[in-house]
């Protein structure tokens, strides 16, 4: 296979002889030498996109087994297959740390349930393996593998496969994301309104959907894979596409891990369903119709914990809670997940700009500032759930916590930036797709 690749971040090269084949160097990973692309051994840092994966009118000229394996596999896995067909050998993981590293690891998981847990920190502790490290340790915790008979080689086996495919290239919608989701979900499973009255299913729904609910996310958004004719958005007509994907890839790693194959057909179709009701409740776009939801139920007074589906209502809203608290955290790692959120945007951006697409809404950078984005961000999509949170937990110390947090950040932002006026790029996007009905 010719292949000629770039050194740069963001640039395109062409390979075949018809030139359809286009490439994207997300990252600075990959080196020119000779015909051979040499990847960074960095675990999990697979830095190819592969833009036939983002536009399915440029297949001809492969072989069908080839258009199969795309097919069958999600980007990262694909990635990782075409690596390994052509002869470049797997990334080799430092699977021995310091000991040093486990105690302090080990150390942070017994205040797992703290909200100033730092997953940036305790990511480099468990050497990047922080989703893993952690749902082993809250299905423990939470006494999961014995109710559920799990085999422990095939929930490794699972949890593994889950976070290899989050993108480690991805500055934001990667595997310390889900382990972040995970954290946040935890704490609120852990709120006194909630914690008597769930099953371990429950809680087993629970942190699964949030340790998968990015799962292969590419990194573009919605937008993104329709104008681009992706697959995907045909697959699923495009309307929760990413958060479809998420689902059905993780149903794939279920099945393929065999992890629930010794329970009863029923229950793990159960299990399939209650997690894409979970995931597909990430929907940004849906946003005000969970909240109507929730505000409806919390003005009524008519929530009973004690009904299954009540239940699954408040995991999806903690779920969608925790997917979006990256600003009810403390400054110092708020800021950081703004600056990398901010960054795949921009990287969006620079993608649309090069293939002379329209650039999305806020993924201009030289028009749309960090803390803009971030006040938009926090006004339009977080306080309002926020504060129903706040009303559903009565207030509890937690809540509390999150909201002077997010005051605070707010604040912050300001300071950077003088307050945006209503018709934000952000608000303009959140009522669109409501009108439209596709995000
Ligand atoms: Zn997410």
């Amino acid at each position: 296979m010719s292949c000629l690749m770039v050194e740069r971040c963001g640039q395109i090269s062409f390979e075949g002889p018809d030139q359809n084949a286009i490439r994207v160097h997300m990252l600075g990973d990959g080196r020119l030498r000779g015909q051979t692309v040499i990847l960074s051994e960095r675990r999990g840092s697979y830095p190819l996109i592969d833009l036939r994966l983002l536009n399915n009118t440029t297949q001809q000229g492969e072989t069908g087994s080839r258009r199969k394996l795309k097919r069958l596999l999600s980007f990262q896995r694909y990635c990782h297959a075409s690596r390994l067909l052509t002869g470049l050998s797997p990334h080799t993981s430092l699977h021995l740390l310091d000991d040093d590293y486990h105690a302090q690891a080990g150390h942070m998981l017994s205040k797992v349930g703290t909200w100033n847990f730092d997953i940036f920190l305790f990511d480099r502790l468990t050497n990047g393996n922080s989703l893993v490290t952690l749902m082993c340790h809250l299905f423990n915790v939470y006494g999961l593998i014995q109710h559920f008979q799990l085999d422990m080689v095939k929930l490794h086996r699972f949890l593994g496969m889950v976070q290899e495919d989050y993108h480690s290239q991805n500055p934001y919608h990667n595997a310390v994301h889900a382990a972040d989701v995970t954290q946040a979900m935890y704490c609120y499973l852990r709120e006194s309104k909630l914690a008597e009255l769930l099953t371990p299913l429950d809680m087993f729904l629970a942190l699964m959907a949030a340790a998968a609910h990015d799962v292969d996310h590419p990194g573009v958004n919605q937008p993104f894979l329709i104008k681009t004719k992706h697959h995907l958005a045909s697959l699923y007509q495009n309307t929760s596409v990413l958060e479809s994907h998420h689902w059905r890839s993780t149903v794939g790693m279920l099945r393929e891990s065999g992890l629930l194959s010794h329970l009863p057909p029923e229950e793990t179709q159960d299990i399939e369903h209650q997690l894409g009701s979970l995931i597909l409740a990430t929907d940004i776009s849906r946003q005000n119709e969970f909240l109507s939801r929730f505000r409806a139920h919390l003005d009524q007074q008519d929530l009973n914990l004690e009904d299954t589906q009540h239940r699954h209502f408040i995991l999806q809203i903690a779920l969608k809670c925790a997917d979006i608290c990256n600003p009810c955290r403390v400054w110092e790692l708020s800021r950081q997940w703004s600056e990398r959120v901010c960054e795949e945007f921009y990287r969006q951006g620079d993608l649309e700009r090069k293939f002379d697409l329209e650039i999305s809404p806020l993924c201009n950078q030289q028009s749309d500032s960090v803390s803009a984005i971030q006040i938009g961000f926090i006004s339009y999509i977080v306080e309002p759930l926020f504060e129903e949170w706040m009303r559903f937990t009565d207030g509890s110390e937690l809540t509390e916590s999150m909201m002077g947090h997010l005051r605070k950040n707010k604040a912050r932002w300001r300071q950077l930036r003088q307050e945006p006026q209503p018709g934000s790029p952000l608000q303009e996007e959140v009522e669109g797709a409501e009108d439209s009905g596709t995000p």
